[in-house]
């Protein structure tokens, strides 16, 4: 299944918060064999998000929003994507409720009057429940079976909706077409370059086991990242594994790691497998050397 994402604020563009709510949703939905092909950002505008996730529904079979489903006058997302789906907006009592309920049960005295224009749903819409704070999510879906799915921007809330609600919504859509994973494993290097492993991997270095690597550079080596898609989770474990096994072997002591393995880690199990005392003098380094070696508890 393939979706796409759109994240709606106008934070997100002057690049004052850091989308990390499209960052856990790919993680979050490979797992399940969900790809996200594509993901947008547009500001608090009705016609950025009725354009945005109007687009993405031409390409995709579902979009996953979040933000702008706050009580204030930017958050805009759900008369906008109603406008999408032609719909019109109407008063859900059980929505209000909930409100004054939640009001009541954490004392916060008179709600405030714009809270209820949370209230206000596209016709047609179910409610995904909101344990975590007051927007409720919006499930809104076309007789084509194309859908929409709105969360709220706090990355708390949105992960455990995501998790809670929207996750086995996907998941038995995607049950009844396949059971396919989005899966990634990574090879860490150190003490070669980027280009020279390239050159090193040889024919390898363009496709291994049918996967194609991705290199990843940073200052303490370089990763290589192999995606497989479109299969079963134990046949992904396979491909993997084999395709790993080629790398390392061509690669030899460049590999000290795979997945998280980190590299101050690696050289103090070498020391204590060897019983070697290590000590550190460092100048220009003002002890970031010692610092990332004694960060190992
Ligand atoms: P909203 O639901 O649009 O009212 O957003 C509420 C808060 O969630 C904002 O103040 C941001 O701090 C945060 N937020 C919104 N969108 C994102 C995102 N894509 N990634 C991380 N944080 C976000
Ligand atoms: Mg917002």
């Amino acid at each position: 299944m393939k979706i796409e994402v759109v994240t709606i604020g106008d934070e997100l563009l002057l690049g004052f918060t850091i989308d990390t709510n499209a960052a856990h949703l790919a993680r979050e939905l490979a797992s399940i064999g969900v790809e996200i092909t594509r993901r947008t950002t547009v500001g608090d505008s009705a016609e950025e998000i009725s354009n945005g996730v109007g687009e993405a529904l031409e390409r995709s079979e579902g979009v996953i929003t979040t933000g702008g489903l706050g009580p204030t006058a930017d958050d805009m997302t759900k008369p906008a994507i109603a406008r999408v789906f032609n719909r019109e907006m109407i008063y859900d009592e059980s929505i209000a409720q909930s409100l004054r309920d939640r009001w009541a049960k954490l004392g916060r005295g008179k709600i405030p009057e714009s809270n209820f224009t949370q209230a206000w749903i596209p016709k047609g819409a179910e409610i995904i429940p909101n344990a975590h704070g007051s927007a409720p999510g919006i499930w809104l879906e076309d007789d084509r079976g194309r859908w929409v799915a709105m969360l709220p921007g706090v990355p708390r809330e949105m992960r455990a909706m995501l998790a809670d609600e929207l996750m086995p919504r996907i998941s038995a859509r995607t049950a009844q077409t396949s059971k396919n994973v989005v899966m990634s494993w990574t090879v860490r290097t150190t003490g070669i370059g980027e280009s020279a492993l390239f050159d090193l991997l040889g024919d390898l270095g363009h496709t291994v086991e049918g996967l194609h690597p991705a290199f990843l550079p940073s200052v303490e080596g370089t990763d290589i990242r192999l995606t497989s898609r479109d299969v079963a989770q134990a046949e992904a474990v396979q491909r993997l594994e084999r395709a790993v096994e080629q790398l390392r072997s061509k690669i030899g002591a460049h590999v000290y790691g795979e997945g998280a393995s980190d590299l101050a880690s690696v050289v103090l199990d070498i020391c204590k497998a060897d019983g070697i005392k290590l000590a550190v003098a460092e100048s220009c380094t003002g002890g970031l050397l010692g610092a990332r070696i004694t960060a190992v508890p």
